[in-house]
């Protein structure tokens, strides 16, 4: 049964509103057809929401963080109440399985717990001083108004990350969403007034590249909150209006070394989950894997065995694997492996685009693919995978550790010196040894080098929303 979309409306305080001429196709990724039609939200709208994030911010900042616990409570429970509906939506315009919706949308509620449950420990400190009768205390303070610009990859929890933050830590917000996805983003913030949240705390702007621009460069905001590829947050980051935090979460291309003491079969099944998940459109997804030499073979096979076992169809007949969601990645996929064979590699399964309405691409592994090739620089956000063999650790760690790329990497082996050494020699924020979830929500997650600065996740993740003040006070 398909989801009843909802009407493309900005939220600005606590009212919908229409914020200009639809402009914006939204496209079903399995069918090709149009799902809604979005306005791009231009300068006096996102002016409008701005101006009630601060409006509201005076009493929301106020508010304990009790309260505010409370409210996010409701929401989650709210999400899990409308979880049918928001599944369908983030399927509908995003084009994963089922399944995988459901596995978003139950961690979005989890999420919103998760910071209220935080919201609460916010603990200062006191500092001793030289001098009698003088204390110094720190304590931490909400940021203000913070922008978020969100990309379609999960397009309900990339939002939920950070709105829970910011509403836990008594800051107001205004999401733009990505235009490929802005349904699940409107039927979200549909549940925020019922949860309890005042009006303006939170707010919505539809739209792509005008809303954006708007918003990234708004004088208004006191934190930018991105995630998105690396060029926009290159492009963000110097369009930002003032100095002020920015959260950057940006491209992956993460690697997999499997040593010659690691469980093959759990490294397969690893890359398996990792590399094709969402269509491997994940920043933290698998796209270039070092095998020691001595299991090379072994491992080539038993993924492409793996890879060939999969399932493709439409993400509402719940397959392991659904469409790309836009022509962009389809071609970039394409380019890729083009590349690759042009290069020397040689395509085990897959490789090509599947002839069908809609954005496809077969899921692919890649082997013997050159550390020089765009497969093996750059991130592909689609469902391929680039195998390379490898003789020694320092070339496993050189080549995971070279492309400008810092946000995940994977490793699998046995052998306890292996997997400090090399655990300790990836340059990257998050490190997943012999398992493929390299980002849990009660841990920090965030990227180093061209992946972006900033935590989400965790009490970091918290942190970023919140000043220090370090308040010293003479009473003496
Ligand atoms: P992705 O491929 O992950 O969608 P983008 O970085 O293009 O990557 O998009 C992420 C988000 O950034 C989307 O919400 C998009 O509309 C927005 N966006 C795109 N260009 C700009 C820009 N120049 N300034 C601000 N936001 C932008």
């Amino acid at each position: 049964m398909s989801p009843t979309v909802p009407a493309p409306l900005n939220l600005v305080g606590g009212s919908w509103v229409q914020a200009g001429e639809p402009v914006v196709d939204v496209v079903d990724p399995a069918t090709g057809e149009v799902v809604t039609r979005i306005p791009d939200t231009d300068g006096a709208g996102v002016d409008a929401a701005v101006a009630a994030a601060r409006e509201a911010l005076a009493d929301w900042r106020t508010t304990t963080p009790f309260h505010r616990a409370t409210l996010l409570h409701r929401l989650a429970d709210g999400v899990r109440e409308h979880r049918d509906e928001l599944v369908g939506l983030v399927t509908l315009e995003m084009g994963k399985p089922l399944r995988e919706a459901g596995n978003e949308v139950d961690k979005l509620a989890d999420a919103f717990d998760y910071y209220a449950e935080e919201a609460v420990r916010v603990h200062g400190e006191t500092i001793p001083n030289e001098q009698h009768g003088v204390t110094s205390i720190v304590r931490y303070e909400p940021v203000g108004v913070v922008g978020a610009i969100t990309p379609w990859n999960y397009p309900l929890e990339l939002i939920g990350w950070k709105l829970a933050a910011a509403l836990a830590a008594g800051c107001t917000i205004v999401v733009k969403p990505s235009e490929y996805t802005p349904s699940s983003a409107v039927a979200l913030m549909a549940l925020l007034q019922p949860a309890g949240f005042p009006d303006g705390v939170a707010n919505l702007v539809l739209g792509a590249g005008v809303a954006g621009r708007a918003l990234a460069s708004h004088p208004g905001l006191d934190k930018l909150a991105f995630t998105g590829s690396t060029a926009t947050g290159a492009a963000i980051s110097r369009s930002v209006a003032k100095a002020m935090p920015l959260s950057m979460e940006l491209g992956g291309s993460c690697p997999q070394v499997v040593t010659a003491s690691a469980d093959v079969d759990e490294a397969v099944a690893g890359c398996l989950r990792r590399g094709f998940r969402n269509a491997g459109q994940i920043c933290i997804a698998i796209n270039r894997v070092y095998v020691h030499r001595s299991v090379h073979r072994e491992f080539v096979e038993k993924l492409t065995a793996g890879v060939e076992a999969l399932t493709v169809g439409p993400g509402s007949k719940d397959p392991d694997v659904g469409p790309v969601t836009n022509a962009g990645i389809r071609d970039r996929c394409v380019a890729h492996v083009q590349q690759a064979v042009a290069d020397g590699a040689r395509v085990t399964t897959g490789g090509a685009v599947i002839d069908r309405p809609g954005t496809w691409f077969a899921p692919t592994v890649v082997d013997e693919v050159p550390p020089t090739t765009l497969l093996a620089q750059e991130e592909t956000f689609g469902p391929v995978v680039g195998v390379t063999p490898y003789d020694t650790t320092e070339e496993a760690v050189a080549l995971a550790n070279g492309t400008t790329a810092g946000l995940a990497a994977y490793l699998y082996a046995r052998d306890l010196t292996e997997v400090f050494e090399i655990g300790h020699a990836l340059d990257f924020g998050n490190v997943a040894v012999n398992n493929p979830d390299a980002g849990i929500m009660n841990a920090p997650y965030g990227g180093r080098k061209g992946s972006g600065h900033g935590y989400e996740h965790g009490r970091e993740g918290l942190f970023g929303y919140l000043h220090i003040k370090h308040l010293r006070v003479r009473y003496g």
